[in-house]
């Protein structure tokens, strides 16, 4: 489940300045699409409909089948996770970082997350593990490491669709491939929306558009892409 459909989604920040004109995608449950473009082309504006931080103008945005605006918004967030390009820390413990709005979550289901984000090496290399304080040593959280408890606290919620939204774009090219090999990882069979700005890092996606001015100019395997 997590099939997720933009339906001629039409949308505007102003009233004389259409952002979206009527935009149609497709993730199948548990399949990634890519979203390039240059910026200011509406990428980020998708994720934000998604999560309905604002309503469409026109057309619809439906999850297996259901128009989002018939969802509580409760029950959206919680379906969808999503990795920020940057991520602020609390000035806390690793592991309440990790736990961040599930103020209940166990010592288990923390490792557990952290585990998949890869980060437990990390983790239990500081001296007090998961009591370990980031606030002075957030500081000097690598930005490798920052994303990667970011990537662990999203996983907390296990979120059948997941946003990642130019997550790696701030990093360095040899971080940015460690990364997106645990990205690649955690968006193995959920609905992903990836949004980026090179084609160079969603390879893999099953289907990539390419948004420019408001429409989807161009869409298709990486491969087909790079013949362009
Ligand atoms: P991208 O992610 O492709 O860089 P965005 O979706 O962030 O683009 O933004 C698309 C366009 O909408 C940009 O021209 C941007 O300036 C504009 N925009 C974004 N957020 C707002 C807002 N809150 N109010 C008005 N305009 C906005
Ligand atoms: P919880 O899952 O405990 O309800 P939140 O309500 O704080 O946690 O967040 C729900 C989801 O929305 C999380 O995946 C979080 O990353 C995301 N989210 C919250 N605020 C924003 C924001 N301003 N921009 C993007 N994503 C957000």
């Amino acid at each position: 489940d997590g099939k997720v459909a933009f339906k001629d989604v039409i949308f505007s920040y102003d009233p004389d300045r259409e952002i979206l004109k009527g935009v149609s995608f497709e993730i199948p449950a548990g399949k990634t699409v890519a979203v390039v473009g240059p910026s200011g082309a509406g990428k980020s504006t998708l994720s934000r409909l998604l999560f309905r931080f604002y309503d469409v103008k026109g057309g619809s945005i439906e999850i297996d089948g259901q128009d989002i605006r018939e969802v509580n918004q409760a029950s959206l967030r919680k379906a969808i996770g999503m990795v920020p390009q940057d991520t602020v820390l609390f000035n806390d413990t690793v592991g309440y970082n990790i736990g961040y709005g599930r103020y209940g979550a166990s010592r288990e289901e923390i490792e557990d997350a952290a585990e998949a984000a890869q980060i437990a090496g990390f983790i239990s290399t500081l001296p007090k593990g998961y009591e370990t304080e980031v606030g002075e040593r957030g500081l000097k959280l690598s930005g490798g490491e920052k994303q990667r408890v970011a990537i662990a606290r999203t996983l907390l919620k296990a979120p059948p669709i997941l946003i990642l939204d130019e997550a790696t774009s701030a990093l360095d090219t040899h971080t940015e491939r460690e990364i997106q090999a645990s990205l690649d990882d955690v968006s193995k069979n959920r609905t992903t929306l990836v949004i980026a700005h090179r084609l160079s890092t969603v390879v893999g996606a099953d289907e990539i558009l390419v948004l420019k001015d408001g429409v989807v100019a161009e869409r298709g395997k990486h491969s087909d892409l790079m013949k362009l």
